[in-house]
């Protein structure tokens, strides 16, 4: 995309546009969450949907002139359905936090239980945190991981659903790098009468290649992001068995949103197609190898694991042991000036605080998409060990930048 016709009407707009897709082509993204929508998706994404209101859902609009909005969205929806294998989907969400909404708002009244993962082992703000609209909303209460293994602690889990007697259970995380056993978390609800809702944002795609368990049909609902493994341009999802359609749908719209994001629905549908080829199996399984490898060249050069090691698409590092001195943020910020762009991240028993935390959290999604096979992941990981080893020194900082350099040029993305 060359953003001519941003340039002549915005050149501060353009100058950025143009920035940012030079820093994707120059940098490492190892964001777990992040990944590169294809040119098509993207494509899409910028179509003339963007004009169009489409409030409603194929054939039952609130407006005229939908006929093309009901193709696009019956194409997403059929893709959807047979990725994940759902009964029903509800493309319309305008992302993850939006999907998760959509199910609370269709099952839960004002004071309801939730029990969910705490945010510091992997939870996310949706699920029930303080600042977010469901901790306000709703009465949460916290499981966690397992602090000697670092895997979720199922039996505490049941313990505190008994206790607790949550309306819903949530399951699916932000930075747990393990399979999850879907079905004892639906029989931990089904045992106290809650639903189970599985939010697979982070691992939409795993789910959809099969190389991590699914709970579609197991969960209650299901409900995820668009834009992370399955690379298909921002937005949410949600999956659920025919006897919640209505009820999900209606929570959707009008419940939580008005007109939806067509000209994201038409990126999801292309992204969902992509996703289809069997190209795209190769790919998730590619990522998870690749993070495998990442995770057990780290390992090698002294870093410590939460868990262990990786069964998904990301590792989470705990700096306390192998670097006590040295925070996710120091290790975030020296990694960034030599473009390998990851983020701070907490750890079960986190000592230090949110917004300085004791771990780095690294995904290999968008290196995968780039073509970086095992080797090349193994080669990240000598890289991120030098810095983290030596983050003030200036010349492994450029020596290493130098061979970011390299790798990006070798690896390209967007012409
Ligand atoms: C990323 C994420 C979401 C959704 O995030 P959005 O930014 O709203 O799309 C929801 N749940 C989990 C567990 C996530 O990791």
């Amino acid at each position: 995309m060359s953003y001519d016709r941003v340039r002549e009407t915005d050149p501060a707009v353009a100058d950025a546009l143009a920035s940012e897709r030079e820093r994707q082509n120059d940098t490492l993204a190892m964001i777990a969450s992040e990944n590169h929508a294809s040119e098509a998706v993207m494509e899409a994404q910028g179509s003339e949907l963007t004009n169009k209101y489409a409030e409603g859902y194929p054939g039952e609009r609130y407006y005229a002139g939908c006929e093309h909005a009901d193709t696009v969205e019956e194409l997403a929806r059929e893709r959807a359905k047979e990725l994940w294998g759902a009964d029903h989907v509800n493309v319309q969400p305008h992302s993850g936090t939006q999907a998760n909404m959509g199910v609370y708002l269709a099952m839960l009244e004002p004071g309801d239980k939730i029990l969910s993962m705490e945010l510091e082992h992997g939870g996310h703000l949706s699920h029930g945190h303080p600042a977010n609209f469901t901790g306000k909303t709703y009465e949460v209460e916290q499981y966690g991981v397992d602090p000697e293994t670092g895997y979720i602690d199922y039996e505490d889990l049941a313990a505190t659903a008994a206790e607790f007697e949550p309306d819903i259970v949530v399951s699916g995380y932000s930075a747990y790098p393990r399979d999850i056993d879907f079905e004892r978390i639906q029989g931990v609800a089904d045992d106290v009468g809650a639903y189970h809702l599985a939010d697979i944002a982070h691992t939409t795609g795993l789910v959809a290649a099969g190389v991590h368990s699914s709970p579609v049909g197991v969960a209650d609902f299901v409900t995820g992001s668009t834009h992370k493994t399955i690379r298909s341009g921002r937005g949410g999802i949600i999956m659920c068995e025919e006897e919640y359609a209505d009820d999900v749908d209606a929570a959707v719209f009008p419940g939580a949103q008005g007109g939806p994001l067509m000209h994201n629905i038409a990126g999801k549908a292309v992204g969902f197609k992509e996703a289809l080829e069997p190209e795209f199996e190769e790919y998730a399984q590619q990522v998870v190898d690749n993070a495998r490898a990442l995770g057990e060249r780290l390992q090698e050069h002294g870093f410590s694991l939460v868990s262990g090691g990786t069964d998904t698409h990301l590792v989470l590092v705990d700096l306390r042991e192998s670097h006590p001195e040295t925070t996710g943020k120091d290790a975030e910020t020296a990694l960034e000036e030599v473009g390998i762009v990851l983020n701070a991240n907490t750890v079960p028993g986190e000592t230090r605080s949110a917004f300085n935390p004791s771990g780095i959290r690294a995904g290999t999604p968008a290196l995968t998409t780039r073509g970086f096979g095992e080797e090349a992941c193994r080669e990240v990981a000598d890289l991120i060990s030098r810095v983290v080893d030596d983050y003030d020194d200036e010349s492994v900082k450029a020596e290493v930048a130098d061979r970011v350099d390299e790798l990006t040029d070798e690896y390209t993305l967007y012409d």
